[in-house]
């Protein structure tokens, strides 16, 4: 039997990078597929035609993560198509990287909005259907410079790291209904996101990593696999690191 047979999943930012990554695994291990992004764009249209073919459900949703009604509306009609909701990714996720002397306003509001406020909007949407279920298992993606800060990223450290606190605060008030809240925090992955940054600078940090390279979306899809199944069943209030030792 697969890892997540008869399991649905929600992801969020799921038409590229590591949320894209976490679909495909999902799907490989057969749960059916709530994904939404801002746009159902191309990338998203082939993606839910390459799930499905798999033989799993999916549909794709134009959602944004960052809207507290939109968040609601979006699970309130995935919620009437699938049924149930077993598992929740909190993964939508934007920079806007500037030293703080030249941070506008704007570019906090923006990446606390949509990194954070996602986190509690999804989590808030989602949590009466796992509470009579009795059931969930809910990701948030965070960072390793929610744990070490990173000067450049005041506003991205610091909506990582309320992911951390908001996890840890979940995990202990619904733990007792067999809920459980874990969060990952990737180091330097390869996706269009860190694409971003000059060539010089992406070397650098493979050469600070002990594993000397950045890691793939799929190594991050492996960990949320183990979270978002049986297989960790025990594991609840973590923050997993996913960064080739970059951080210890
Ligand atoms: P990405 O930019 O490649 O993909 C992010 C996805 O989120 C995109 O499809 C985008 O359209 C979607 N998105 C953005 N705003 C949204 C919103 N308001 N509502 C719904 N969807 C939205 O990024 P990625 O590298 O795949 O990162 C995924 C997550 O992992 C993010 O939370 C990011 O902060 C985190 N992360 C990434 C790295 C890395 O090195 N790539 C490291 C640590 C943490």
């Amino acid at each position: 039997m697969k890892l997540l047979e008869g399991k649905t999943a929600l992801i969020t930012g799921a038409s590229r990078g590591i949320g894209k990554a976490i679909a495909e695994k999902f799907a490989s291990e057969g749960a059916n597929l709530i994904l939404t992004d801002l746009f159902y764009d191309d990338n998203a249209r082939a993606l839910v035609e390459e799930l499905s073919a798999t033989g799993v459900k999916v549909k794709m949703y134009a959602s944004d993560a960052s809207k507290f009604d939109q968040a609601q509306a979006v699970v309130e009609e995935a919620a009437k198509e699938f049924g149930q909701i077993h598992i929740l990714v909190n993964n939508a996720g934007i920079t806007r990287d500037t030293l703080l002397m030249r941070m506008t306003e704007d570019q906090w509001d923006m990446v606390i909005n949509v990194n954070l406020k996602s986190v509690f909007n999804l989590t808030k949407a989602v949590q009466s259907l796992m509470l009579k279920q009795r059931y969930g298992s809910i990701i948030n993606m965070s960072s390793v410079v929610g744990v070490s800060g990173n000067a450049g990223q005041a506003n991205y450290s610091a909506s990582k790291a309320g992911i951390v606190g908001f996890t840890k605060s979940v995990a202990r008030e619904l733990g007792s209904r067999n809920i459980r809240c874990n969060a990952i925090a990737p180091g330097f992955i390869l996706t269009e996101m860190t694409d971003k940054l000059p060539e010089d600078v992406r070397k650098e940090w493979a050469e600070k990593i002990p594993l000397k390279r950045g890691g793939t979306p799929d190594e991050v899809a492996k960990v949320a696999l183990f979270l978002a199944s049986d297989l960790s069943s025990y594991v609840s209030g973590q923050v997993i690191q996913v960064c080739g030792a970059m951080l210890t």
